[in-house]
């Protein structure tokens, strides 16, 4: 799941990470207010009002606005409130803003004494273990630097049954060039950042830029995290972030059926049973001439109502030329499958594309025999090849 920049430095700000302070806002009369409360608390004069949407380079597509009062930072929040913001990261539909981070200025006008890392953790999966990813050269893209400048590029990996070692917070910042007091505030920073990440169960936390500021402190000016889901029912209060805006209406809509569904841009839907069956399907269409409009898996227990519930959303797709069912009973039953395809013809009514069914193992005659008897227009296939040839025809 990710999470907005707001609340992924309130999750840093509990583990004692410093970062740019800031207030979120939803109206510009909220960002008056907020800023007057920055002024006061921080003696902030600059402000910093930054989109806030699931999506980065908010920089490059005008989401990130100075103002130098409250009274402009409402200015600038109510022209960037309700637009859709479009970044290199978000497609060309762009993202509509919802709410706006107001923040501190901490790059302080004039001042030339400062310096932007990249900073972050994720796991990498072919060590098997966590690896901080960290760059002198930060505020672009991290890929851009990979290409041009992979020497910027540094990694430490970090063993996660046990811990983040002093020795290595000082080579990170003694590769990032830092010396004396600002060497010990990186440290610090960095076991923070650390406790942050493994007590949240995260899978991802990236800080670009990481801000070396003109009197020598560090801090967080960005913050993406990405948590991981199968660790949400551990933390609630992190499960309480999930902004259901930012994501695909389908897909929430699919996660509530307890499917997954992943959508794509083709042209056959598909729904399968096991990941693994899935992918191979994708495959499958592929080759047949296709392209898969999505990735569903109806999982282990699939049944009548999770069928139809699968049903309703690949047709929701206006991309969607045909369908391909893809069943191979072992735990799931067939007869049920066949009894949710049934229900969803009659429930959806007017289901006009060709839905080619392969069915097989437990109780695939039983399927067989219900769809047979129902009367319905369901191309049936035995094989995985003689599903691909049927998929051709009906797309040509
Ligand atoms: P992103 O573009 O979505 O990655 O958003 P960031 O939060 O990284 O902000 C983009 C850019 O805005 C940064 O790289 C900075 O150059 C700039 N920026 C962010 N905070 C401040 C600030 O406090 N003062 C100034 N002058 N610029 C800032
Ligand atoms: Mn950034």
């Amino acid at each position: 799941m990710n999470i907005h920049e707001y609340q992924g430095k309130s999750i840093l700000q509990s583990h004692g990470v410093p970062v740019q302070e800031g207030f979120v806002a939803e109206t510009a009369e909220q960002a008056a207010i907020v800023a007057e409360e920055l002024r006061k608390k921080f003696g902030t004069e600059i402000f910093v009002i930054k989109a806030q949407i699931h999506a980065g380079g908010r920089g490059k597509g005008g989401g990130v606005k100075i103002a130098r009062s409250p009274a402009e930072a409402a200015e600038v929040a109510s022209r960037m409130l309700g637009m859709t913001l479009v970044t290199p990261q978000t497609g060309p539909a762009g993202k509509p803003v919802r709410k706006v981070l107001i923040a501190q200025d901490v790059y302080y006008e004039g001042e030339s004494d400062i310096r932007e890392f990249y900073m972050s953790i994720l796991l990498d999966r072919k060590r098997g273990s966590y690896v901080f990813m960290y760059s002198t050269e930060g505020g672009m893209d991290i890929e851009e630097v990979a290409e041009k400048k992979p020497e910027a590029i540094f990694t430490e990996p970090v063993d996660a049954t046990c811990c983040l070692h002093d020795f290595q917070k000082r080579i990170i910042a003694f590769n990032l060039g830092l010396r004396g007091k600002v060497f010990r505030e990186m440290t610090r920073f960095l076991g923070g950042l650390w406790d942050a990440f493994i007590s949240s169960d995260a899978s991802l936390i990236e800080i670009n830029p990481l801000l070396k500021t003109s009197d020598d402190r560090i801090l967080a000016v960005d913050c993406k995290v990405t948590l991981d889901d199968n660790a949400l029912f551990r933390h609630p209060d992190l499960a309480a972030m999930r902004d259901l805006n930012e994501e695909d209406p389908t897909e929430v809509e699919a996660s509530e059926s307890s499917l997954n569904y992943v959508k794509l841009d083709g042209d056959v839907g598909c729904m399968v049973n096991g990941a693994g069956l899935a992918m191979a399907t994708m495959d499958l269409i592929q080759l047949s001439g296709g392209s898969p409009a999505n990735f569903l898996d109806v999982g282990g227990g699939a049944n009548a109502t999770t069928v139809e519930a699968g049903f309703r959303i690949i047709l929701k797709d206006p991309n969607v030329k045909a369908i391909l069912v893809n069943i191979f009973g072992g735990i799931v039953r067939c007869d049920r499958v066949a009894a949710g395809i049934i229900e969803a013809y009659k429930t959806i009514g007017n289901i006009t594309v060709p839905v080619i069914v392969r069915l097989q193992g437990t109780n695939a005659t039983e399927a067989k025999e219900l769809i047979d008897g129902s009367g319905l227009k369901v191309i049936a296939a035995s094989t995985f090849t003689d599903a691909a040839g049927k998929v051709r025809s009906a797309l040509s």
